[in-house]
């Protein structure tokens, strides 16, 4: 008999430990197990036929899903306030999968500038071989993503805190003009995960490098997609033909159709059963367990992320050797607004500075650090840092570079949670070290 479920809660907390998974039926496992199988044993050949023809939802293949991701994605769901979400191996697994689930060739989309360098490489190069454009507009002005769209639109793309430039993306304008036009909103929340509930907010889908500050510890790369179930797919139904038409991969199903009795599920079941069936890009059982243990303590760990990075940012923009530092807890005017609109749960924990001596303090200052760590990721319970000009964003080209925030003297930190008094004590060192 399964146990019953925890009682459902709107408080994050709350949610990151208990959604989706009470305890195992048959061994009373608190824990989730990892169900490192590739497959699963069907009761009979009516159940089989059941599943394969979406009667009902249930276990086949791993590729296409499983129970330790399940629960991940059961939690995720509700943690951001959505329908149903799918995990897959990688948060630019995750980003390919929310544009090419509702794009063809020949269709378009428009994306925000600011952008994970990944995601831009994605976006301005690879997408192109499948015949998608995607249109880049200045997120400053909310009207330039409604003048770059036109009847192939299919979705709008940005990031609720994207690095450098740490601007908060206005979320609340922008997916109220798509909405007015039936263009969905897609938001990257990987640095705001807690802080900010874009679904709330206006947007349609909500996405996750699962890697950065929900798996948290720096052990496992991952992604997932959030449907938010408040998107009208079928009342726009020529402008998503994918979810709209017949799907001869599927004997016909209408995707809008197919998925109405299991709920408003629609783009994620599509995602789920076809992109996943084709593309093949799931999230393996172990690193949905890694990830699940982070997830039970994220809402922990953001508040000492965000209380940290108060104090680095105001160390730092009171240090001589600094020319400026970027953290939305430092911004005035619109950025202020902004950013206070968004982030209701804290200003974060990424930031950046310049160093008045240029480029060559940068690489000092990175080498002498002791604590932090140099490292090609974000969003690890330890501090790190790096020089994005060359790594994170060096397949730019400079111009693309200076467009997406990062000059050549830039330094980005990810503060951790550490003791505070330990944090600084290392810039400290490492500041004296750069400009000595
Ligand atoms: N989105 C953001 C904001 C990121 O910072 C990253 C990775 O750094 C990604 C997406 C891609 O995620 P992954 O590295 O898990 O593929």
């Amino acid at each position: 008999m399964p146990f019953p479920p925890a009682p459902a809660s709107t408080h994050p907390e709350t949610i990151a430990l208990h959604a989706g998974w009470r305890a195992d039926p048959t061994t009373g496992s608190v824990a989730v197990p990892i169900h490192q199988t590739t497959s699963f044993q069907f009761q009979d050949t009516g159940h089989a036929e059941r599943l394969f023809g979406l009667q009902e939802l249930g276990m086949i293949y791993t590729r296409i899903m499983n129970p330790t991701v399940d629960v991940l994605e059961q939690r995720l769901a509700a943690l951001e306030g959505g329908a149903a979400a799918l995990a897959v191996g990688s948060g630019q697994a995750a980003t390919a999968f929310s544009v090419m689930n509702l794009c063809s060739a020949g269709d378009n989309i428009v994306s925000s500038t600011d952008l994970y360098g990944g995601t831009w490489n994605l976006f301005a190069n690879t997408m192109k071989q499948f015949g998608i454009e995607v249109r880049f507009v200045d997120p400053a002005d909310p009207q330039g993503f409604v003048r770059a769209t036109d009847d192939r639109t299919r979705c709008w793309y940005a990031e609720t805190l994207p690095n450098p430039k740490l601007q908060v993306f206005p979320i609340a304008e922008v997916a109220a003009l798509g909405r007015a036009i039936g263009v969905p909103l897609i938001m990257d929340n990987t640095a705001a995960v807690v802080l900010c509930k874009p679904l709330a907010l206006g947007a349609a889908i909500v996405m996750h490098s699962t890697t950065k500050w929900i798996g948290g510890h720096g052990t496992s790369i991952g992604g997932v997609v959030i449907d938010g179930g408040n998107f009208d797919w079928a009342a726009h139904a020529a402008r998503f033909p994918t979810l709209n038409t017949p799907d001869p991969s599927y004997h016909g199903a209408v995707w809008t159709v197919a998925a109405a009795p299991l709920g408003p599920i629609a783009y994620i079941l599509r995602m789920r059963t076809c992109l996943l069936r084709d593309l093949g890009a799931p999230m393996s059982p172990f690193n949905a367990f890694q990830t699940l243990q982070g997830l039970e303590t994220v809402s922990l760990r953001m508040e000492r992320h965000c209380a940290n990075a108060i104090r680095v940012a105001a160390y730092l923009a009171s240090h001589p050797a600094i020319a400026s530092v970027t953290h939305p807890s430092l911004f005035q005017g619109e950025a202020k607004r902004r950013a206070e609109a968004a982030l209701t749960g804290g200003y974060g924990s990424l930031m950046g500075f310049e160093l008045k001596a240029g480029v060559e303090a940068g690489r000092r200052f990175i080498e002498a650090l002791r604590l932090f760590y140099h490292v090609a990721n974000i969003g690890d319970a330890r501090s790190l840092a790096i020089h994005p000009a060359t790594t994170t964003h060096s397949q730019l080209s400079a111009q693309e570079q200076l467009a997406s925030g990062v000059s050549p003297g830039y330094v980005r930190l990810s503060i951790g949670i550490e003791h505070i008094d330990d944090i600084i004590a290392d810039l400290a060192q490492a500041l004296d070290k750069a400009s000595a």
